[in-house]
């Protein structure tokens, strides 16, 4: 492609994005990603952050990351199979399998890029991934580079599910077959049938794979998912995010010894990607630490959680079948639900519209992301904007 051939498909995809509303701008936040965020100057109640405990701004955590870069400075120097693995990753690695109950972790650069290395070290052409449809982008990135045949199942549908491994497995076409799902589906709130899944997994002799990206931190008292449902030995792979909840960055498997040797040996971002910084491992090894310690954050959140959605149900908004803090306000028409979403904010809160294809079609909402740092006060601003935009909108 020549330079004037790709000026062309830019601009052309990107005015094509623009005219169908699908563009992305990206605001700036002058300032800390707390639950209140400033805008193009302007003060706003931020309902669209993952920071669920607030420990993003934690003052601990802050303490901790300023000694490690005091004592390692601000990079890890090299790859960690060269020589950057330092003493603050293996005890992170230590401290998230405690938190998971299992015999060990490795911990990766993102969360994103940990989908991407775990599932392409154990599955190849040869094997078989049921999915379900509503999985994360990173983990149909990841079964993707595995080159798997990936047999997506509708969205915690048991029955649906059961019946594509009973053709995989009854096929005898692939060597492995894995059922990989979110722990806790982000647009909705809703909590995977881990039960069930772990059923059938036993059953037809399947790996099993758990994104618990929003929920560790915040299901099972904090530990997440597969806690919840207490499964701790039955889920292959534990994955989850040291970005969310744990308020940091990183991402990271749980499971067998056998397993995290393997994936330090075989998967590729581990070999090859520099690890995360002194100050980023010292951080998120203190917020598992005190989640390990106290569900007092965690308890606030689910308290701030039911304050919302009670709220936003009692003026007689669509809140989904959220199971978790989450709480999404359908609305319906895409543009409608980016008007919402664009009156809320010139009101003071900060929340977003998702739409096509991040959801289905028609089902366009504005989401709230409720977390234990909001206070009663900013939770009834929140109420009273929304009822304030809901009758200006006719939506209520
Ligand atoms: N999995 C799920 C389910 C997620 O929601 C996300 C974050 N959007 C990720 C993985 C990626 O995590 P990270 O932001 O740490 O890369």
């Amino acid at each position: 492609m020549t330079s004037q051939n790709l000026d062309q498909f830019l601009e052309s995809n990107i005015s094509d994005l623009k005219e169908k509303g699908l563009y992305n701008e990206i605001d700036t936040l002058e300032g800390a990603n707390g639950p209140e965020i400033i805008i193009e100057g302007k003060k706003l109640l931020n309902l669209s952050s993952n920071n669920y405990l607030g420990l993003a701004t934690h003052q601990d955590l802050k303490d901790v990351a300023k000694q490690a870069i005091d004592s390692y400075g601000v990079g890890a120097g090299a790859v960690r199979t060269i020589n950057g693995t330092l003493d603050l990753h293996i005890e992170l690695e230590k401290k998230i399998a405690a938190f998971k109950g299992t015999e060990a972790a490795i911990a990766y650069q993102s969360g994103f890029n940990c989908n991407m290395a775990a599932i392409s070290a154990v599955m190849d052409k040869n094997d078989a991934i049921l999915s379900d449809a509503l999985n994360h982008a990173s983990i149909i990135d990841g079964c993707r580079l595995s080159k798997a045949k990936i047999i997506r199942y509708e969205h915690s549908d048991m029955a649906d599910l059961r019946a594509k491994v009973e053709e995989a497995t009854g096929s005898g076409a692939y060597n492995k077959v894995m059922v990989i799902t979110d722990g806790v589906f982000s647009m909705d709130g809703d909590i995977a049938k881990l039960p069930e899944i772990v059923d059938i997994a036993e059953e037809f002799d399947l790996i099993t794979y758990v994104d618990d990206a929003h929920g560790s931190g915040v299901t099972g008292d904090g530990a997440g998912t597969v806690k919840h449902f207490g499964l701790q030995k039955k889920v292959d792979f534990q994955m989850g995010t040291l970005s969310k909840a744990i308020g940091v960055i990183g991402g990271y498997v749980a499971g067998k010894q056998s397993l995290i040797d393997w994936l330090k040996v075989r998967s590729r971002p581990f070999l090859f990607s520099t690890a995360v910084s002194p100050a980023d491992a010292a951080a998120s090894t203190k917020a598992i630490d005190m989640l390990m310690k106290s569900t007092e954050l965690n308890k606030k959140l689910w308290e701030n959680g039911d304050y919302l959605k009670k709220g936003l149900k009692a003026l007689g908004f669509a809140i989904g079948n959220s199971e978790t803090p989450i709480t999404p306000c359908i609305i319906g028409d895409e543009k409608q639900a980016q008007t919402f979403s664009k009156r809320l904010r010139e009101e003071g809160v900060y929340a977003k519209a998702i739409v096509f294809p991040t959801v289905p079609q028609g089902t366009g909402r504005v989401r709230n992301m409720p977390t234990a740092a909001h206070t009663k006060e900013m939770l009834d601003r929140a109420i009273r904007i929304y009822e304030k935009i809901g009758k200006e909108m006719k939506l209520i």
